[in-house]
């Protein structure tokens, strides 16, 4: 991005606005194919002297045929037709006034220039005569020195291309994060920059100089309407599932997916319904309905942002300067007057930003759904109520655990603790008391333990606690211990004389342990402490 401001400022600074045409006449009642006989045949009362704000713009305004003298240079000059779009412009040219007819589709053209704007040499001095055919606005012409238009259009050239590059490769990082995880938004996204990008090189006329894109040329200004509705209605796809629209904000949503869905509607009307003969009704109504989809994507986009739609909040940093820029250009090229700088290049710099943007937004997407898949386990493997893991969480570390311990040949030692005569609790002071004695036994057997220790509740008032790395006799100490803890720290809870006291069962692992027989073991030491009168440690001998 850094790079891109720098070549920007570089192509603005240098930006010269000096038309080099001295006159611009408008040629009433222009024949369709001008030739230098017909034009020369004219009396002077046919050319008609353009306004001077156009004058002075370099505006053609529009279909028909123009003159145009060019101020004296000695230098070799060229006629540049800028932005030609859908126009088809024929030139007649000094000294041999043979006619040259280019549009940006087509083939052959020298290519020693971009296609941003048509190139005719002007090789004699004398006034040039211009056909203008299919223009949907007004054409900025300029006269300019060879040098200074080849300096122009190579720094367009470095600005266009690094902005492109962004695009390609977020389209690339994007589409192969598709292929690994597999989620549609990812192809959505993909999708809308790819044909963001064509979009870009078909409007500027690049697509039709690449070997692979040259065929588009065959659908002239057809294929740039299809490429710009297709690009439309995926990228309004994409919004509405990357920012979770639907649910947020169903009514916009659905008049969005309305809009986005009429367009390819009237393109299809527009490229196969026979009447009416003139398609010059689609760029304006289609025009109409993409400024209509951008308010509406933007209110959207806007309403369910402040409803704590975390996402919208990216896609409207990255829609609303590109749709601002898109309209402004928009507005620009149909009133006739030459680009600002910034609206020049704004649009493939907005789409390389905006793709920045939304990678970003993409991650932090991905982050979201990390953190509730997280909580979603974390809650699915914890006991509510203390907050220590439940019966699952326990065995499957117990699981990782007996593996752990046959993989690094350590021990490993299980207590199975049980509260003592906890029903007559509940039943003396009720059950909220009976909860607070079970929190209460988890925080003084946490002050015995250490962090390695993993403690899970595996029945109503019975806990596990796996000891890895300790042999049974270490164990006993530890049961001791906490043993000794809850007789000491728990004899009133909420105030009622409860004295808790706990049996423990202990067991080492041993080679053919899995954690149900492990379990079943310490749970009948836990059994024999019980027989033996309750609050005390017993540890079950290794098997034989
Ligand atoms: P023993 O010394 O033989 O273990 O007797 P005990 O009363 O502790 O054992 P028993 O299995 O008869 O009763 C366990 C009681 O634990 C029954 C039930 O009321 C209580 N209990 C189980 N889960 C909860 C709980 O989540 N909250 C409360 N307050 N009590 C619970
Ligand atoms: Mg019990
Ligand atoms: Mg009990």
């Amino acid at each position: 991005m850094f790079l891109l401001g720098c070549a920007c400022a570089q192509a603005w600074a240098t930006g010269d606005v000096r038309v080099g045409i001295v006159r611009i006449d408008r040629i009433e009642q222009a024949p369709a194919a001008p030739s230098i006989a017909t034009a020369r045949a004219l009396p002077e009362t046919a050319y008609v002297t353009q306004d001077s704000t156009s004058q002075l713009a370099g505006a053609v305004r529009g279909n028909g045929g123009w003159r145009l003298q060019p101020a004296a240079s000695e230098q070799p000059r060229v006629l540049l037709v800028y932005h030609p779009y859908s126009a088809r412009v024929t030139v007649l040219a000094p000294p041999l006034y043979q006619p040259c007819v280019a549009s940006i589709f087509t083939a052959g053209l020298d290519p020693s220039h971009s296609r941003r704007a048509l190139a005719f040499p002007l090789d004699a001095p004398g006034p040039v005569y211009i056909g203008v055919e299919g223009a949907r606005y007004p054409l900025q012409v300029m006269v300019r020195s060879a040098h200074a238009y080849a300096v122009e259009d190579h720094r367009h050239v470095r600005v266009l291309w690094l902005s492109l590059g962004i695009l390609i490769g977020v389209t690339l990082v994007v589409l192969l994060f598709w292929l690994q995880l597999r989620d549609r938004v990812y192809l959505l996204f993909a999708a809308s920059m790819a044909l963001q990008l064509l979009y870009v090189l078909c409007a500027y006329g690049d697509a039709y100089t690449m070997p692979g894109l040259a065929w588009l040329a065959r659908f002239g200004v057809a294929g740039i309407w299809f490429i710009a509705t297709s690009s439309t209605i995926v990228t309004v796809c994409f919004l509405l599932e990357f920012a979770d629209l639907r649910p947020r904000a169903p009514w916009l949503s659905r008049a969005l997916w309305l809009v986005g869905a009429a367009l390819p509607a009237l393109l299809l009307l527009a490229l196969v319904s026979p009447w009416p003969a003139d398609k010059g009704w689609f760029p304006p109504l289609g025009n109409g309905l993409l400024l209509l989809g951008n308010l509406l994507a933007v209110l959207t986009l806007l309403t369910v942002w402040l409803r704590g739609g975390r996402h919208a909040g990216f896609v409207l940093i990255a829609w609303v300067p590109l749709v601002t820029v898109s309209t402004a250009r928009a507005m620009q090229l149909s009133a006739g007057v030459p680009l600002a700088p910034w609206l020049e290049y704004g649009l493939p710099i907005m789409q390389a930003f905006a793709a920045v943007v939304l990678v970003l937004g993409l991650a932090d997407r991905m982050l979201t759904f990390r953190r509730e898949r997280d909580a979603a386990q974390q809650h699915a493997e914890h006991d509510a109520l203390t907050g220590v893991l439940n019966r699952a969480g326990i065995i499957t570390r117990l699981d990782r655990a007996i593996a752990e311990t046959r993989r690094k040949r350590l021990p490993l030692s299980v207590l199975f603790l049980d509260l003592d005569r906890f029903k007559a609790i509940n039943d003396s002071y009720g059950h909220p008391v009976g909860d607070a004695c079970l929190c209460a036994v988890i925080d003084a057997i946490h002050g015995e333990t250490m962090p390695e220790f993993q403690l899970g509740r595996i029945g109503g008032e019975e806990f596990l606690l796996l000891l890895p790395g300790s042999h049974a006799a270490d164990a006993r100490g530890t049961a001791e211990r906490i043993r000794r803890k809850v007789e000491a720290s728990c004899r009133m809870v909420k105030d009622a004389p409860v004295a808790l006291t706990l049996s423990v069962g202990v067991v080492e692992c041993d080679p053919t342990d899995t954690a149900a027989t492990l379990i079943k073991r310490a749970d009948e030491a836990m059994y024999r402490a019980k027989h033996e009168g309750r609050n005390r440690v017993v540890v079950l001998a290794a098997e034989a």
